[in-house]
């Protein structure tokens, strides 16, 4: 990354598997969607190749790069991607540059393949930019930045210098900056390492503190932690968190109910992928559900009053939240809550959840996969969650 330039620029390679015939890639690039590209986000692609050959590619919107190639199922193939990214302006969201705190998420052209059924074209929407839907994948990153900029990422450093690798992940982020850092370790072994911007006036301890009860809760609750390492960057211009796998981003002051909430995430979008696009509610009800549970504000949930306009429609894509942003966090966050609670004893609840993680793990979860692991505890919970909007 060239930060004097404003730029960062780089190659994905990629090998690819594909479970079902295809006659092209799609690469998807997210820092053009209507919000980054307003605040000064571009990304542009510089070459494309196939093999070691050059293999023009195509632009049919903002946000999608096809590439041409006839492929079977089973056969794999090696693509590669260069690209450069122009930094934007201070901003919060996923990408975002505050003097020398550079917030890269969903940053590069990323393949989005979803096994069993193909590529992932949803088109952007206009609020807060998109995460991508992928299979997960083994990442290796190789990071250069100037001396004196530390960086924080998806995956464990090394084994090279400047590399971070990662194993069965969906996606990769990193935050660069200058960092206070601390670290520790969870009973079940995840080394946990937080570093806060020169910018920022938080201390990193306290968040390191939450991250490990929380990693060991959910742990207990929903299954073991499945990664060796979790990263988080407190960061300027930035409200609430962004969570990625392995790596999650948060503003000034989120020690609170942000920290649990980002790294239930962890477990609900990144063991279980869903597509944040089609199934919003199916990572932040869950993750809302979990944050409630480690916090110990189920009876706030339930009390809250969903909005007329999201009341029995949980399940709605974020197409349908476009013109109904007031009502989003209600609807879709808070209200799989209070579907949950209804069902019985959180505790059954959880353990319920439990079985969803383990049945789902490193796939992409659709709402028929929740109900049918719901179902196993609680056999009315298809009708149950019907009343909120929820079904497969
Ligand atoms: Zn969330």
């Amino acid at each position: 990354m060239k930060p004097a330039d404003n730029v960062v620029t780089g190659t994905v390679e990629v090998v690819f598997t594909p479970d079902l015939p295809t006659d092209h890639l799609v690469f998807r690039l997210w820092p053009n969607g209507p919000r980054p590209a307003k605040a000064g986000a571009r990304l542009d692609v510089t070459a494309t190749r196939i093999g070691n050959g050059s293999a023009p590619g195509q632009r049919p919107d903002a946000t999608t790069l096809t590439v041409p190639v006839e492929l079977h199922a089973g056969q794999s193939v090696t693509a590669a991607v260069d690209f450069t990214l122009t930094l934007p302006r201070p901003v919060d969201d996923r990408i975002s540059r505050t003097a020398d705190a550079i917030r890269l998420g969903s940053f590069f052209p990323i393949l989005s393949w979803e096994p069993g059924v193909g590529w992932a074209t949803e088109p952007p929407t206009s609020g807060f930019a998109e995460a991508s839907t992928v299979q997960a994948a083994d990442f290796t990153a190789t990071v250069t930045t100037p001396p004196g900029f530390d960086v924080l990422a998806t995956g464990v450093p090394g084994p090279a210098n400047g590399q971070w690798t990662a194993q069965a992940v969906g996606d990769f982020a990193m935050s660069v900056g200058h960092f206070r850092t601390a670290s520790a370790t969870t009973k079940q072994g995840t080394a946990v390492t937080v570093g806060v911007d020169a910018q920022v006036k938080d201390g990193p301890e306290s968040y390191v503190r939450r991250i490990v009860a929380a990693l060991e809760d959910y742990g207990n609750r929903f299954g073991p932690y499945p990664w060796p390492a979790y990263t988080m960057a407190v960061e300027p211009n930035l409200q609430g968190g962004i969570e990625y796998p392995m790596h999650v981003m948060q503003g000034p002051g989120t020690v609170g109910r942000t920290t649990p909430h980002e790294v239930a995430h962890q477990w609900f979008y990144g063991l279980v992928e869903n597509n944040q696009g089609r199934d919003p509610f199916l990572d932040e009800g869950l993750a809302s559900w979990a944050e409630a549970r480690d916090e110990n504000t189920l009876s706030r949930f339930v009390g809250l009053a969903v909005p007329v306009a999201g009341k029995g429609h949980a399940g709605e894509p974020m197409a349908f939240w476009e013109s109904r942003q007031s009502a989003y966090y209600r609807s879709v966050y808070v209200q799989p809550v209070q579907a949950l609670a209804a069902l019985g004893p959180p505790e059954l609840v959880d353990c319920a959840l439990r079985l969803y993680v383990a049945r789902n793990a490193y796939r992409i979860a659709r709402p028929v996969d929740l109900l049918e692991a719901l179902k196993v505890v609680f056999p009315n919970a298809p009708a149950t969650l019907a009343r909120y909007g929820i079904a497969a």
